[in-house]
């Protein structure tokens, strides 16, 4: 299979939803091959979530797509992504921003995803196993944060964590069915974006869903 090819073709179906051509550019060189099981290979570049294991799956390529605009990324930034999973959208992340903080709570997957991005030359991403507390304290504040699961709410100690002036993108919903939500950071209050209908797997944990 001519995966490049393949990934262009995808990358062309993005338009018009997708206009910022700094993610169309780093959609076209990352290959999504790579982060899915060796036998679902031949569907890397469907667009739609495909399973990882552990009961996890990484995104759907338009949905990483949106998700990465609706950060507007300059390149400057340090962001922190909350479900690292396959570490696509890290990659997708790292080559658009200065530093990525990304946290998982399956160490299997961290360690997985370490590996590979290692091997592709990514130098910009740190990876950590999630705590109990939400989010990466540590590091704060990050001028984006981008959450791959679905929350109940948004998270009041992730806002918390973003800088003023900085966006956190995140799916907020039922367990089922979300809403793809921007929350801008303000110096007096947040304003909120709607970006569409999305499904995630649960954020699992304190300030999300239970195991
Ligand atoms: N961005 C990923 C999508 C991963 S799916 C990709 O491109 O492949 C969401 C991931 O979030 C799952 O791997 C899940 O284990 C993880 N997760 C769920 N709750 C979490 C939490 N509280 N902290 C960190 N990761 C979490």
């Amino acid at each position: 299979m001519d995966f490049d090819r393949a990934r262009q073709i995808l990358v062309g179906s993005f338009y018009p939803g997708i206009e910022d051509q700094l993610v169309l550019d780093a959609i076209s060189r990352v290959p999504r091959e790579l982060f899915v099981p060796v036998e679902l290979q031949m569907f890397a570049y469907d667009d739609r979530p495909l399973s990882i294991g552990y009961g996890q799956t990484i995104s759907q390529p338009y949905i990483v797509a949106l998700m990465t605009q609706a950060l507007e990324l300059k390149g400057r930034e340090k962001l922190l992504e909350v479900g690292t999973g396959s570490g696509y959208q890290s990659a997708i992340l790292a080559e658009l921003a200065a530093s990525v903080y990304s946290i998982e709570r399956i160490p299997e997957l961290v360690e997985q995803a370490r590996n590979l991005l290692e091997g592709l030359g990514y130098r910009n991403i740190t990876l950590r196993v999630a705590g109990d507390d939400l989010g990466w304290k540590e590091n704060a504040p990050y001028d984006t944060i981008i959450v791959t699961a679905a929350a109940p709410d948004v998270p009041q100690t992730l806002i918390e964590q973003l800088a003023v002036g900085g966006r956190l993108v995140i799916p907020v919903g039922s367990r089922s069915e979300q809403e793809l939500l921007r929350i801008r950071k303000g110096k007096s209050g947040n304003k909120v974006d709607k970006l569409g209908g999305c499904r995630f797997v649960p954020l699992i944990g304190r300030d999300a869903w239970q195991d």
